[in-house]
């Protein structure tokens, strides 16, 4: 009823009339061509608007002038609904969405036409983004502020992978890599007097895109670029120490000095232990004793900072492990970021997954679930809706687009 109430309204106001003429946004004059109707939904329930239409010789494109002032441009949601579609999209499959919209609020829309326009609202979003290159009132970091970078694959459709090389037996891959910069801060202490990550404080940015800069390149690559406005929204440069972490991989700490030259390098804890394992499980197998055994001496000399015992352990092992071949490159390299003792002195946060549940909070849990093969263009804007929703910027978002329209 609130729906027919509100239809026959808008209907008995034909004001949308603006002339036989009206400027079309190519630039040339569009002429009137009638009312035409349109079914939308709404929060109320369907609506069926019958709106002032124009249409352009020029361009061969028609608008009605109704759809822009009510926000119902380019789909047939009313913003309401589409808010919810967003909402919806960020969370769960659009099959789900679909449900929960139908249970939640009782309106009707498709599947497809969550996926169609969740992805166009995260196709704003990703555009807006862009734009966000100052601190955000409210968002700015304080006392010492942390980075974590990290790579993620998730599942693709055929059709994107097309001669790209993984992991595959046959050399094919499966998955793209999203990249991932996670910002937040640890002034908060437990009662052992150790960093912890203050409650609310992460925000997320991340997109299937390069992270490679070739010396030759005169601009950053489109990952780096992403980081740095990720910094800069968080007023990165004016914390009083800045930190960034990362799993080891030398693209992240390129990156690092390229973009934040006084930066803290640390290798999350996590992963540094995850690697440990790995030549473990690959000498002793996953399920023996001796794994544990193993594993349980190098992770101490690790956090005591005795690294060169621990090098020379790994590497006895290397005769007979292609992981532990590979595990003495890694600490090698990383040498300076694992520095446990020094860093825990300076009451520094050495990870301990922070990144790595990151990844699986902002991506993991929405992109990589059973049966789902993404689009590069589908997963970038869901992960940019998935990413503002979870940084606490959608309200933010919402109100700049209502504004603008
Ligand atoms: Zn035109």
């Amino acid at each position: 009823m609130a729906a027919r109430f509100l239809q026959d309204r808008l209907d008995a106001d034909t004001s949308d009339h603006k002339g036989p003429h009206l400027l079309c946004p190519c630039g040339h004059e569009a002429r009137y061509a009638g009312r035409r109707p349109k079914t939308f939904e709404s929060a109320l329930g369907p609506l069926t608007l019958t709106r002032a239409y124009y249409h352009c010789p020029t361009c061969q494109h028609g608008f009605c002038p109704r759809d822009r002032e009510l926000g119902l441009e380019g789909g047939s949601l009313s913003p309401a609904v589409l808010r919810m579609v967003g909402a919806v999209g960020s969370l769960v499959s659009f099959e789900e969405g679909s449900q929960l919209l139908h249970e939640l609020a009782g309106v009707s829309v498709s599947p497809r036409q969550v996926e169609r326009d969740a992805e166009r609202l995260g196709v704003e979003i990703a555009n807006d983004e862009r734009t966000l290159t100052e601190p955000l009132s409210g968002q700015e970091v304080h006392g010492t502020a942390y980075l974590g970078l990290d790579g993620t694959g998730i599942p693709m459709r055929k059709e994107e992978l097309q001669g790209r090389a993984g992991k595959q037996a046959d050399g094919s891959s499966r998955t793209r890599e999203v990249k991932l910069v996670a910002a937040w801060t640890a002034n908060t202490r437990d009662d052992k007097g150790r960093p912890v990550r203050d409650p609310g404080s992460i925000t997320y940015s991340a997109a299937i895109e390069s992270a490679a800069t070739k010396d030759t390149d005169s601009s950053l690559s489109a990952f780096a670029q992403r980081v740095e406005r990720e910094a800069q929204r968080r007023d990165f440069e004016h914390a009083e120490r800045q930190v960034v972490l990362g799993d080891g991989a030398v693209w992240i700490w390129n990156l690092t000095s390229e973009l934040f030259p006084d930066a803290i390098q640390i290798v999350d804890k996590w992963h540094a232990k995850e690697h440990l394992w790995g030549v473990s499980k690959d000498i002793f197998g996953a399920q023996s004793p001796q794994a544990r055994t193993w594993v349980a001496a190098r992770y101490e000399e690790l956090d005591e900072g005795r690294f060169d015992a621990l090098l020379a352990a790994v590497a006895g092992c290397a005769e007979d492990s292609e992981e532990a071949r590979k595990c003495v490159g890694y600490l090698t390299t990383n040498r300076a970021q694992m520095d446990y003792p020094a860093f825990e002195a300076q009451g520094l946060c050495t990870g301990s997954g922070v990144v790595e549940a990151g990844c699986k909070a902002a991506i993991g849990t929405r992109l990589k679930r059973a049966g789902m093969h993404w689009s590069v263009s589908g997963a970038n804007a869901i992960i940019a809706l998935r990413c503002c929703r979870l940084s606490g910027r959608f309200q933010d978002f919402w109100e700049r687009r209502c504004l603008a329209a």
